[in-house]
């Protein structure tokens, strides 16, 4: 089953995110995809008691560490004990304004599995890598140093920058070409579960897009930002499914 990941980035105060939850319940009919809302913090005590069944919910970042004296940082076992299963690490905007490098990611990751959570690992190049050709090779390599010391309970997103809320969608093809590459490069990290690890596609993906690329013999699902701010969006998402 396709992973369709609502990433919700900087939007929704918890009264909204209470609302939208309140209306997917109310559209939701069948699940076509598993479903998983990746919202702002303070929003995941409200989305644990808000969502219809079966509705997962996951934060967009973590700390690297444990615990301790890190003010302002969110850790793993605060987005356990309020019910997340997921949570993104080394998003392109954590990447471009956070300076986030893979060594970071990759600590993130683990910090992620360490508290019983699955990682969404983040990779995909820009436009002047796309241009010059060398996007499988800088995706693959980002994906190497995101992953290093990470188990294989992972979720991959590739999300090229160059169409990340830009209206430009990598082609079906383009996704399945990179999907296929990280296939190959999951295969030799986890060679045993290599087939199982979905890899989603993220990137202007909407309810008109999203059958084709999820299509893709590779592409196990969707990170979605602009387009999971709407109910009515998701669920014409879910239904394409
Ligand atoms: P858009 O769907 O708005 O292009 O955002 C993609 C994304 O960054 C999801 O993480």
């Amino acid at each position: 089953m396709n992973l369709l990941a609502l990433n919700w980035k900087m939007n929704k105060t918890p009264t909204e995110a209470q609302e939208w939850a309140q209306e997917l319940g109310g559209g939701l009919q069948v699940s076509n995809a598993e479903l998983a809302v990746l919202a702002p913090a303070l929003n995941l005590p409200v989305l644990a008691t808000g969502l219809p069944d079966g509705v997962a919910f996951g934060a967009q970042d973590i700390s690297e560490h444990e615990s301790g004296a890190y003010t302002g940082e969110i850790s793993g076992a605060m987005l356990k004990d309020v019910g997340a299963t997921y949570v993104i690490v080394g998003h392109s905007e954590r990447r471009e304004y956070h300076g986030e490098t893979d060594a970071d990611v990759a600590a993130k990751a683990a910090q992620a599995q360490a508290s019983g959570l699955t990682p969404i690992v983040c990779v995909g190049e820009g436009l002047d890598v796309r241009e010059a050709g060398e996007h499988v090779a800088h995706t693959l390599g980002q994906l190497r140093g995101s992953l290093e010391n990470v188990g294989a309970d992972v979720v991959i997103a590739y999300e090229p920058v160059w169409a990340i809320g830009t209206g430009k969608t990598a082609t079906a093809d383009d996704a399945e070409e990179m999907a296929a590459a990280i296939r190959g490069a999951l295969r030799e990290y986890y060679p045993e579960q290599a087939e199982g690890i979905r890899v989603l596609y993220g990137g202007s993906v909407k309810p008109d897009n999203i059958a084709e690329i999820c299509g893709k013999p590779n592409v196990n699902g969707a990170l979605v930002g602009g387009a999971s701010l709407k109910v009515a969006d998701v669920l014409a998402m879910n239904d394409a499914l």
